[in-house]
């Protein structure tokens, strides 16, 4: 009988990714009533993930998750390894090497592509570089996003797209007292943009931003939402999906927009246009982008499956900087299967799956599982679910003799790689605190690695 999980042989667990999906993965580990000894790997210097640096800085209450996590790291049975990038300081079968199991939590980390000529213009962004320019994530310091012309585009109809338009259209001083990058607010501040266009392919009936998002944009000091009444005559299939019960949220949606459309004309100094049924065709442009083609499409297919299709009328907007915000995409680890059409790890409830087999030893839970749908909290229910399918594995984990996890931090130690303990980041947490302090801010984060390093003794 297998003797893994107990206080002999704790149950060793190599977790990728430091935001939602591992820390709940930890949490639900840690309350499996097991010995559990859990390993969290990070790429980056400092924890969190998409928490620390996609969370728009202007929502610190969804940032309060970070609390739990922190309880969680207290753990004794807890180290954190960042600036660990797994696949290149580590191997994942030298991981294999050390842990019962290796638990892949490492997120979407790319963008997904419109495809379209012209995309790849100076002035064309995905929306996940500038999310990450603005909340200071170090992969994203050297951009430049230029705001010198008068019109934006956002290309996407979900709650990245929704956080991309309120930085933009928000004043300094509605950003001033978050903790928003510091090269961000000094850019933002000297936007010339006064017209932002937030392009959805579909309609009103199947936005996929969310209500109290979208209401927050009917009440910022310096912009007026717009929407043209018109835009929201739904057709008998879109009607027909507003009225399902399951489609509550959206309906929620539509009323705001409805509220929208029926204020005064707009007079503030800028203005978020909320169009729907648009495509971009073309981005244009002598050296950088200059206009977009838009081309208006038409719903078809069945109630809850309708897709947008070209009707053939084109319209030519003229626009400086464009964001698509088409969804997160999953970046492959080497030495770990990779759907590349979906973008995630292919997997069975969890499991790890190869060809259709099941690869011993290897779990996913969050984004690179299912895909980047969903809220902080539904990361929680997916991973308790790959954790119940880890633990239901538990005596085919027992192979051989016992992982010794120290063998990781050797191998890393002769590779030169400047591991970052729990200790170290607390040591820059409490100085990215005082930072804000200093200036206002509830943080001031440091942007670089070397930065975060000079925090530390030598
Ligand atoms: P998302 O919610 O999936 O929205 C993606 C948008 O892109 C949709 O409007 C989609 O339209 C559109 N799109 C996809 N492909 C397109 C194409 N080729 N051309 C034009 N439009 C296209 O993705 P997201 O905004 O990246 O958000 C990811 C997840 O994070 C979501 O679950 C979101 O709710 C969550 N999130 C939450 C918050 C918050 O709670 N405040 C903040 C940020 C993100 P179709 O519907 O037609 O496909």
């Amino acid at each position: 009988m297998s003797d893994v999980g107990t206080p002999a042989n704790p149950l060793r667990v190599a977790v990728i990714g430091s935001g939602p999906a591992g820390f709940y993965a930890t949490e639900a580990l840690f309350g499996s009533g097991l010995a559990v000894c859990v390993d969290m790997f990070e790429r980056l210097a400092a924890p969190f993930g998409l928490v620390r640096s996609g969370v728009a800085p202007d929502h610190p209450k969804l940032k309060q998750a970070i609390q739990v996590y922190q309880q969680i790291a207290l753990s004794p049975a807890f180290r954190f390894l960042g600036n660990v990038a797994v696949g290149r300081d580590i191997s994942v079968p030298e991981l294999q090497s050390c842990y019962h199991a290796v638990l892949f939590a490492c997120g979407a980390q790319t963008d997904r592509l419109l495809g379209v000529p012209g995309e790849h213009l100076p002035g064309s962004h995905a929306a996940t570089e500038f999310v990450g320019w603005y909340n200071g994530h170090p992969d994203y310091q050297d951009l430049a996003f230029d705001l010198s012309h008068d019109t934006a585009m956002v290309i996407g109809q979900g709650n990245v797209a929704m956080d991309v338009c309120r930085i933009l259209a928000k004043t300094p001083d509605e950003l001033r007292h978050t903790d928003i990058a510091a090269h961000a607010l000094e850019v933002l501040a000297e936007s010339k943009v006064r017209d932002i266009y937030l392009v959805g392919r579909r309609g009103p009936a199947q936005v996929k931003f969310t209500h109290p998002e979208l209401r927050e944009l009917g009440g910022l000091a310096e912009c007026d939402p717009v929407v043209d009444p018109g835009d929201l005559i739904l057709a008998p299939a879109s009607q027909q999906e507003l009225a399902d019960r399951g489609n509550r949220a959206t309906l929620k949606s539509y009323e705001v927009l409805q509220a929208f459309a029926a204020r005064p004309p707009p007079t503030r100094r800028r203005r978020c246009h909320i169009v729907f049924q648009k495509s971009p065709l073309e981005l244009i442009g002598d050296g950088r982008l200059q206009r977009v083609l838009l081309m208006r499409n038409r719903l078809a297919g069945e109630p809850g499956h309708q897709i947008a299709e070209p009707t053939g009328e084109v319209e030519q907007v003229d626009c400086g900087v464009l964001f698509r915000s088409i969804g997160y995409r999953g970046v492959a680890i080497p030495g770990v299967p990779f759907d590349a059409r979906r973008g995630v790890i292919p997997n069975r409830d969890g499991r790890v799956v190869d060809g259709g087999a099941i690869v011993s030893g290897l779990y996913v839970s969050g984004w690179i599982k299912r895909g980047p749908s969903g809220i902080i909290g539904t990361n929680r229910e997916d991973s308790v679910l790959t954790v119940n399918a880890l633990l239901a594995d538990l005596a085919s984990l027992d192979v051989g003799p016992k992982p010794d996890t120290d063998k990781a931090s050797a191998l890393l130690r002769q590779r030169g790689v400047r591991v970052i303990g729990y200790g170290d980041w607390q040591q820059i947490d409490a100085a990215e605190l005082r930072r804000g302090q200093a200036v206002g801010k509830p943080r001031e984060k440091f942007t670089r690695l070397q930065e975060m390093l000079d925090v530390l003794p030598a």
